[in-house]
């Protein structure tokens, strides 16, 4: 029986955990953490890193056809029992330093640049957009990867291909768009709206360019109910508009806009949010959280 312990952990990020299993392969160990408002909440929300690891599976599984990705397993020996069901094997990519985002919506970051410059990463957008505004085509807006505790930098097209070369940067222009294409579809079929998402690419050792990362989780993508959507505020966050609206209700007695950390979540909220979750993948999966393999 393997343990965790025995893979030694490469890096660390908010809410999730790289460990080399060899030297090709990988493990992505997904935690119950989650963020709001730019904190790491102290809460666990049970079963998260579960559900999103089912729901990346999924989309990897779905996207197959479009192009390769790095899962090589999630339930397989090498799996340490105790995560289970929240950690993927994968392959060791060496990966493309660019956040490859695309966006549909006009939300965050995207519409603090529109709202300054007319274009969000050199591309420029119509007049008269507002907060949630349906973009007339999905667009790509990288950003680089910032220090830890920093926040990504939005850059434009002409500086990815700079930096990684016009080829390249056209590639993955392409890839992210039509990934998320594919993906929007079919969230719309299932009543959700796809805002935005990050893709992360990267060569694995044949040199071949793929999919690699978490995809397509709520973490990182903005999913919307699509009932009610409606472009001129802020949309509700399909898992997170529980945790956000306690925070920042007076029943929390937070300020965000304060140095504190956010108080712990009361079980009520982090119930409702669990089930949000569940509720996400199974609307987008079609499938049953409780046959999802989980922890030993
Ligand atoms: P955060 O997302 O919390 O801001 P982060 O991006 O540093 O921080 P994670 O997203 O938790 O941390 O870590 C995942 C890391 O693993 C990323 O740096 C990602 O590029 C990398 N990664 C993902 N898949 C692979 C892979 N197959 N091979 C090598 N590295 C990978
Ligand atoms: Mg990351």
């Amino acid at each position: 029986m393997v343990a965790l312990a025995d893979y030694p952990q490469i890096a660390a990020g908010k809410v999730r955990q790289l460990h080399a299993v060899d030297d090709e392969r990988l493990l992505l160990v997904a935690s119950d953490r989650i963020s709001a408002y730019d904190h790491v909440l102290d809460t666990p929300i049970p079963d998260k890193g579960a559900v999103l690891t089912a729901m990346s599976v999924f989309w990897f599984e779905l996207l197959a056809d479009e192009l390769p990705n790095h899962l090589v397993a999630h339930d397989d020996p090498r799996i340490p029992a105790e995560v289970r069901g929240r950690a993927l094997l994968v392959d060791r990519l060496t990966m493309v330093p660019v956040e490859c985002v695309a966006r549909g919506y006009l939300t965050g970051s995207g519409l603090i640049d529109y709202q300054r410059t007319g274009s969000v990463c050199g591309v420029s957008l119509p007049d008269g957009l507002v907060e949630s505004s349906r973009l007339p085509e999905p667009i790509f807006t990288p950003a680089t990867k910032a220090e830890i505790g920093e926040h990504d930098e939005n850059v434009s097209f002409e500086a990815v291909a700079a930096q990684e070369g016009a080829e390249l940067a056209a590639e993955l222009r392409d890839l992210t768009l039509r990934v998320y294409a594919r993906a929007a579809e079919h969230a719309r079929e299932c009543g959700v709206i796809l805002a935005d998402t990050k893709f992360e690419f990267g060569r694995n050792a044949a040199g071949d360019l793929v999919l690699g990362d978490e995809v397509l989780t709520p973490d990182s993508s903005r999913y919307w109910p699509a009932d009610g959507y409606e472009a001129g505020e802020v949309q509700p966050s399909f898992d997170k508009q529980f945790v956000r609206n306690w925070l920042t209700s007076e029943e929390s007695g937070w300020d965000r806009h304060s140095d504190t950390p956010p108080p712990a979540l009361p079980d009520h909220i982090v119930e409702a949010t669990r089930a949000r979750y569940v509720e996400a993948y199974e609307r987008i999966t079609g499938r049953s959280f409780a046959d999802w393999p989980t922890a030993a």
